[in-house]
């Protein structure tokens, strides 16, 4: 991973921990579906009239399902939000997704599919962008003898809250971390609390946390927690996707198929060095096909910028808040 995929700062939101996904091997399907959910986000943040908007996302909606029949299997993440369907009999996932495609179709209920995946079992996960969407799918599911019959519905658990915090002593290990943070602080509790990882920080190691909900709502509103001899500062973590080649949102430079943009002007070059003046080029791109009038004079990477804002709301609606 480069080390711009690590960075990260107290106020940035691209503290990113994890290991990227691998390169798919065919890119033409996770494009498309960059693509869509670009779409569907811009959709959402243009605030149209209600009517319009479905109109839009039924659009948006059959350039995906075309490319949904294609029957690509190496699309997204499984990541939370998402559903799964597991066959009852023995079949490939080709299978099970051709006979779910027969069967539903979401531009007519009205959905947002984020990607579909094979999964193991013969069966396949489904992504959407919001929660109802995917209560949406299940009624429709139910509808269908064929598809109850002969599947199994399941729906994951929404991901729990997590916080990273800042500067914890290079020395400590996980374990170490863990410990101090449940004994040292009240409320903290062991149940659905799990230290994931790591990424070095300027003052320490910075380490994200994940906890349950009801000590996430109990501890969130503090200042610090105290680890060992030192209280530290603490913010939810939320894993932003942004690409540090083109800038744009809901992949990384790994898996990148656009050419490199700049920073700063959103022109086609790299970002050091460039002095022209600032423009946002995910804002600048919403306005010219939507006639917003968002600000662009900001770096791609500006915490305040409303593209930005767009997609924290969706990692937040994916989180189970407990409330
Ligand atoms: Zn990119
Ligand atoms: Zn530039
Ligand atoms: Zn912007």
């Amino acid at each position: 991973m480069s080390t711009h995929e690590r960075t990260a700062s107290e106020f940035s939101q691209d503290a990113d921990g994890e290991p990227p996904p691998s390169p798919g091997a065919d890119g033409m399907i996770d494009k498309a579906l960059d693509v869509q959910r670009e779409w569907t986000n811009l959709i959402i943040s243009w605030r149209l009239a209600p009517k319009k908007e479905e109109e839009a996302a039924n659009i948006v909606q059959k350039m995906m399902s075309s490319f949904l029949a294609t029957g690509h299997d190496d699309a997204l993440d499984g990541t939370p939000g998402g559903e799964g369907v597991n066959p009852k009999k023995d079949q490939s996932s080709e299978i099970t997704k051709k006979a779910i495609q027969a069967k539903v179709f979401p531009s007519k209920i009205g959905l947002k599919i984020k990607g579909v995946k094979k999964i193991k079992k013969g069966g396949i996960a489904i992504n959407t962008d919001l929660k109802e969407d995917i209560e949406k799918l299940i009624e429709e599911f139910k509808k269908i003898d064929e598809i109850v019959n002969n599947n199994e519905i399941i729906k994951p658990l929404p991901r729990k809250p997590r916080i990273v915090i800042y500067g914890v002593d290079n020395d400590l290990t996980k374990e170490e971390v863990q410990e101090n943070l449940v004994s040292q602080n009240n409320d903290m509790t062991t149940e659905g609390f799990a230290v994931l990882s790591s990424f070095q920080g300027k003052q320490g190691k910075n380490w994200i946390t994940q906890l349950n909900p009801d000590v996430y709502q109990r501890i969130k509103d503090r200042d610090r927690l105290n680890i060992v001899w030192t209280r530290l500062k603490f913010r939810e973590y939320l894993r932003v996707m942004q690409c540090y080649k083109c800038f744009r949102y809901g992949h990384i430079r790994e898996r990148c198929r656009n050419d490199e943009s700049c920073v700063r002007c959103g022109k086609g070059h790299r970002s050091t060095n460039c002095e022209k003046d600032m423009k946002c080029r995910n804002c600048s791109f919403h306005n010219s096909i939507f006639a917003t009038k968002f600000k662009t004079d900001h770096l791609a990477n500006d915490t305040n910028c409303k593209i930005r804002s767009k997609e924290i709301e969706v990692l937040r609606s994916q989180i189970d808040y407990g409330q």
